[in-house]
């Protein structure tokens, strides 16, 4: 395990500094102090890095285990991620800032991740495919071989099982370049993994830039593979750079998810879990349901069922465990800041943050909008921050089209008791995941998961995951 006051990359086995020395501060954003190190990763420790997992792929260390024993492993560190559970939730909740309960919760979902895939390895059959008579052929699956994951800081712990986990299943070698901001968690699992007993070069993690090691590890001609969760913006360039070297990727972007509210809807269930759904890790939340349309004739009472709850939320300290905890980073909280400030008008109501809150801490008090027009800045961009923008329709269809009105399609929830729209509705809306009477911000383990349009495409979770990260081979035999 590492010392508490200076992390290391881990390539091939063993942990290492920065080639050159070179250190970033990590801080704690509940009180803005700093309290350990991470590497500045060079391009020659990426370069290390990839050369690692090469090696891991074509030595057959890793890629002639069978698949169940890949399993075994990925079993293995479930295990181990439980027995440290505690640890790992104090880690998480320090490195981001979310309340403790968040954290545990989400540490839960990275040992499911690790269980999900472990029993999954040796559950991916190919096919055998009709053909002309004298011919037998076979759709075989097949690792891509080395797989190079970009991960951003909202979910450090369980975006490491959610695009870590099926890579491995699948065979790949990976690398990962964890959030500079929030990695701690990934190094500690990435600890775990050596200890569970992966062979040198299948797991590696290089923290740094996103500017440096990412843009480098993006552009690496050694990858076979990419997968990328973060901005749009970083999104673009990563998949440009896959195109460079005629590699596949997969984006995950972020979102403008709707929760759509019909007036036949049970309210005081739809409340409760409407607010759930932006203030879960302070609205950063790719999948966080940051917008609200409401039907007309409700519109008014579900405006004042919103307020008293928005009135009752309390930002504070990660260890205090209350409503939500402070947003990632100084830049992260100016960035939701302007975005309040330039709202076209002023919110209904808005929480609090706590009197125990360090003067450091970026915490933002919970604001609820609303009636919001449809084209203002704040209900059409993501604002990554516990902002609710309410907007009211009249017609189904006028609720099809404003839900359908962002650049962004990942998830959306539809609040209805009556059946036939329900099917209506999920059918109309450009997404990648619909809720109906429940909201399950990017739902579980076994759901795949993704979007359209700006919110990115391929599918993560789930089956599709692992198919995902590998490629079809098709071996045509003639027998006589
Ligand atoms: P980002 O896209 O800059 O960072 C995500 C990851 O990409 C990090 O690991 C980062 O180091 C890396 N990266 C940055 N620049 C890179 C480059 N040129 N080449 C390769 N990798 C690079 O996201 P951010 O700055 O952390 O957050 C900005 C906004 O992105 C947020 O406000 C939010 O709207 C969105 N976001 C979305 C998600 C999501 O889950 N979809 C997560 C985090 C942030």
């Amino acid at each position: 395990m590492q010392a508490e006051m200076e992390q290391q990359n881990l390539i091939d086995g063993r942990w290492r500094p920065a080639g050159d020395g070179g250190l970033l501060q990590v801080r704690c954003p509940s009180d803005g102090l700093a309290f350990t190190r991470i590497p500045e990763s060079t391009n020659e420790d990426v370069d290390a890095a990839v050369r690692a997992a090469r090696k891991a792929y074509e030595s057959g260390a890793w890629s002639r285990l069978t698949a169940t024993d890949r399993g075994r492993l990925l079993l293995r560190l479930a295990e181990l991620t439980d027995c440290n559970r505690e640890r790992l939730t104090t880690i998480e909740a320090r490195d981001t800032g979310k309340p403790m309960r968040q954290a545990r919760a989400d540490i839960e979902a990275t040992v499911r991740y690790f269980e999900f895939y472990g029993g999954a390895a040796d559950k991916l059959h190919g096919e055998v495919i009709p053909f002309s008579d004298g011919y037998h052929v076979q759709a075989v699956r097949e690792a891509f071989g080395v797989t190079a994951h970009i991960t951003p800081w909202n979910y450090p712990a369980q975006m490491f099982g959610r695009t870590l986990a099926p890579a491995l299943a699948a065979g790949n070698a990976v690398v990962l370049k964890p959030a500079e901001d929030a990695c701690l968690a990934p190094l500690a699992l990435a600890g775990l993994a050596l200890e569970a007993g992966f062979p040198a070069g299948a797991v590696n993690i290089v923290c740094g830039t996103g500017e440096a090691a990412g843009r480098h590890l993006a552009a690496h001609p050694g990858v076979d593979f990419l997968s990328f969760t973060g901005s749009p913006e970083v999104g673009a360039s990563v998949q440009a750079a896959a195109g460079r070297n005629h590699v596949g990727c997969t984006l995950e972007l972020g979102g403008k998810s709707p929760q759509i509210v019909f007036a036949d809807a049970d309210l005081d269930t739809v409340v409760p879990v409407v607010v759930n759904a932006i203030v879960q890790n302070s609205g950063q939340t790719c999948s966080a349901g940051s917008r609200a349309l409401i039907q007309r004739s409700v519109f008014d009472r579900v405006m004042a069922m919103l307020s008293s709850r928005f009135a009752s939320l309390t930002a504070a300290p990660h260890h205090e465990d209350r409503d939500l905890g402070a947003l990632i980073s100084a830049a992260q909280l100016k960035r939701v800041e302007a975005f309040f400030e330039q709202a076209d008008t002023a919110p209904l109501c808005r929480g609090d943050v706590s009197g125990s809150a360090p003067e450091g801490g970026h915490y933002f008090a919970p604001a609820l909008f609303g009636p919001v027009s449809p084209e203002a800045r704040i209900a059409r961009e993501e604002v990554f921050g516990p902002v609710l923008c309410c907007i009211p329709f009249d017609e189904e269809a006028d609720a099809v089209r404003l839900a359908n009105a962002t650049e962004y399609g990942l998830v959306a929830g539809v609040w209805t008791n009556d059946g036939s729209r329900q099917v209506r509705m999920s059918r109309a809306l450009r997404c990648g995941q619909v809720f109906i009477n429940c909201f399950g911000a990017g739902g579980g383990i076994e759901l795949p998961f993704g979007g359209v349009g700006k919110s990115g495409h391929g599918r993560e979770k789930g089956f599709e995951a692992l198919r995902g990260f590998t490629q079809t081979k098709t071996i045509i035999q003639k027998f006589g």
